[in-house]
């Protein structure tokens, strides 16, 4: 059936700034790591995608190798896309990367001109579209000079294959080198793309002021630890879930040697009168460097219970000790 999006899309999202952008993007974005593989169902993920930009999430973002397998997430993306979207593209805002392992041989890997400009050039073919609105380099590579590293992304800006450009998973001095050089080249860099969440602090060491000096946003990923701060895991391991599945970076062992914390948190948000997706969510967005917070979702209801987040977003100062308390 086709799709209409809802009248009332633009009435509850909250837009912010990011860093001193013109960009404007959602205080929660959705991403398609997981999900939208050739692996999973199609439907759901078109479900999932419609159902988010029909409560104002604008942004979505993409990498190479998103799946499995690797390109599939884009793939089924482009679909959509074509079946759903085109109407609305210019009221999206779309990301990719490239910097992981991508294809075989010595140029589907890390940071080179080389592999940056084919890697997009494969990613517009896959998703159907003539230009991302960003582009990022994924984590940084110890072995490639980054003036070449970021003069590919220049390049990328002026060939028109996208507006603007962003690097993840780089530390604070790796992050000021890399906007020195983007600001020679008079390149819009707008956004770095990190690991934040009330488990995984270390954008709050030095990333968030160097981001902040230099006039760039953050966006956080993987704000609910993958699903290990939501209720899901409180009574076991649902099948189905990520952890069930039993993933490098969220299996059985993360949730046992998690629980207690997350029962704790649990009882923090249930005072506030919260769930725990949602304060996990508000906590990220307190910080004014964070413009958007960048969640993952296998259904529409997740997406429906996260973006309530916005319903509660301030912190007592006795809250915010207390989940210190619980994470250190
Ligand atoms: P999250 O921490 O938001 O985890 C999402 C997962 O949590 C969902 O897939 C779901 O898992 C579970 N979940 C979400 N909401 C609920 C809920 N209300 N109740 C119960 N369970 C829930 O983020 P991700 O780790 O998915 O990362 C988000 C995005 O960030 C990615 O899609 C990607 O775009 C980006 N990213 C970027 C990286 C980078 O290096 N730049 C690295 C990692 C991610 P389940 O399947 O178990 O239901």
């Amino acid at each position: 059936t086709s799709y209409l999006a809802s009248n009332d899309r633009y009435t509850t999202m909250t837009y912010n700034r990011s860093g001193k952008s013109g960009v404007l993007l959602p205080a929660i974005s959705l991403g398609l790591w997981h999900n939208f593989g050739f692996v999973d169902s199609i439907q759901n993920g078109r479900e999932i995608i419609r159902c988010a930009f029909d409560l104002g999430i604008t942004h979505l973002d993409l990498a190479n190798n998103y799946g499995p397998p690797y390109g599939s997430a884009e793939e089924n993306f482009g679909t959509i896309f074509k079946k759903d979207f085109k109407p609305y593209r210019d009221e999206l805002f779309i990301a990719t990367k490239a910097g992981y392992d991508m294809w075989p041989g010595p140029y589907g890997d890390w940071g080179s001109r080389k592999y940056l400009i084919s890697s997009l050039d494969q990613s517009l073919k896959r998703m159907g579209l003539d230009y991302v609105d960003i582009f990022y380099h994924h984590r940084p590579d110890p072995d490639t000079p980054l003036e070449e590293t970021m003069g590919a992304l220049a390049d990328i800006v002026r060939q028109g294959k996208a507006l603007y450009v962003g690097i993840s998973n780089y530390a604070p001095e790796e992050t000021q080198k890399a906007a020195d050089i983007l600001k020679r080249l008079n390149v819009p860099f707008v956004l770095h793309q990190a690991r934040y969440s009330m488990f995984d602090r270390w954008v709050e060491d030095g990333l968030l002021n160097t981001l902040e000096q230099n006039g760039v946003g953050c966006i956080a990923f993987s704000p609910l630890a993958q699903g290990l701060l939501t209720e899901k895991y409180l009574k076991g391991i649902p099948e189905g879930s990520r952890a069930a599945k039993d993933l490098t970076y969220l299996n059985v062992d993360t949730v046992n040697s998690h629980i207690e914390k997350i029962q704790h948190l649990n009882t923090i948000a249930q005072e506030r009168g919260q769930k725990l997706s949602q304060m996990a969510i508000a906590w990220i967005l307190r910080q004014p460097q964070v413009a958007s917070v960048l969640i993952g979702a296998s259904s529409p209801n997740q997406l429906k219970e996260n973006i309530k987040a916005a319903e509660h977003l301030s912190f007592s100062e006795e809250e915010l000790r207390l989940i210190d308390k619980i994470v250190s």
